[in-house]
């Protein structure tokens, strides 16, 4: 009896930072500046962002609304966490 397995694994796991071009949490288009989750590796708009809430299991590690978000200008996430207030 022959029966091979092919037990393929995909090598192409890894995926880019940020290839969300719609917000996670409304869908919308998204143009920079946007938001960045580091917790949920999604990209959402800066009043979807602002509220993202992110798993229980992020909320028991300390999180607040909005503190996992990170702002993305031009293709690069900054380094401060959370999102700035200033309206567009
Ligand atoms: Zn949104
Ligand atoms: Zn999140
Ligand atoms: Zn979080």
């Amino acid at each position: 009896m022959s029966g091979p397995i092919g037990t393929r694994t995909k090598p192409n796991q890894q995926q880019p930072l940020l290839e969300s071009s719609i917000c996670a949490s409304c869908e919308l288009p998204l143009a920079e500046p946007y938001g960045w989750c580091s917790g949920c590796r999604a990209a959402y708009c800066l009043p979807c962002g602002r509220y993202h809430f992110c798993q229980p299991s992020c909320l028991a590690n300390g999180c607040h609304a909005g503190l996992c978000v990170r702002l993305v200008v031009g293709g690069v996430l900054s380094d401060t966490w959370g999102l700035p207030d200033d309206p567009p």
